[in-house]
């Protein structure tokens, strides 16, 4: 990457991890995909019962396949064949992990996460339940306040997440969205991560490449 254009992006970095900081939400700057796999297992002991979010960031990044090839009692959503029953199960046994690891849809400069959801489970996991939540989220998820985040979440992530996943939305059609009242909307649960009682719950790796959307 061009040097400066990454020293804009490492003072950004630092910004937003200062700022999450003084909200009780550990954050560190990963200086690039490389550094990623050995940041990530500081966290993990053998053993642990790990879940995941719904994430492109974690199929991006290769954490799926360590999570899958790695001593972890890995609650795999992804699976393939799981019927719906499955899936749900393992959604709800996600909140006695002891590590929850997920993205997020932005990262505010002045230090909350901000995601929507069109089921719940993620953002319910990441409020409450599992021991511990690791949020991976690349430079292109920052956001300058809750404002901006909305916007991006609403005119860019939702609409790429709702063409993904083939849903029958206004969105994926023109891609652009509409509030629609559809059955397969994908945005319900609107979720602000402000601040953490307790201090040593939740991480955020501030990854210096883009990931996800
Ligand atoms: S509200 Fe509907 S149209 Fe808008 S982004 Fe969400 S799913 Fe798409």
């Amino acid at each position: 990457m061009d040097k400066n254009l990454n020293f804009v992006y490492e003072k950004l970095l630092d910004e937003t991890a200062a700022n999450l900081k003084k909200n009780k939400i550990n954050a560190y700057i990963v200086k690039d995909l490389e550094d990623l796999p050995a940041t990530l297992k500081k966290f993990l002991s053998p053993g642990d019962k790990v879940a995941v979010g719904g994430s492109m960031t974690l199929f991006e990044t290769e954490v799926i396949n360590m999570l899958r090839e790695g001593d972890y009692d890995f609650l795999d959503r992804y699976e393939p064949g799981l019927t719906p029953e499955a899936t749900r199960a393992i959604f709800v046994e996600s909140f006695s992990a002891d590590v929850y690891i997920t993205s997020t849809n932005a990262v505010t400069k002045d230090g909350m996460l901000f995601n929507i959801d069109g089921t719940g489970n993620r953002v319910a996991a990441m409020a409450f339940g599992p021991k511990k939540v690791i949020v991976l989220a690349g430079r292109n998820k920052i956001a300058q306040n809750l404002d901006e985040a909305m916007v991006r979440v609403k005119e860019i992530v939702a609409p790429a997440n709702a063409k993904r996943l083939n849903l029958r939305t206004p969105c994926t059609v023109t891609g652009v969205c509409s509030n629609c009242t559809s059955p397969d909307r994908i945005c319900n649960d609107y979720h602000i991560t402000k601040y953490q009682r307790d201090p040593d719950r939740m991480h955020v790796l501030l990854i210096n490449e883009a990931f996800g959307y």
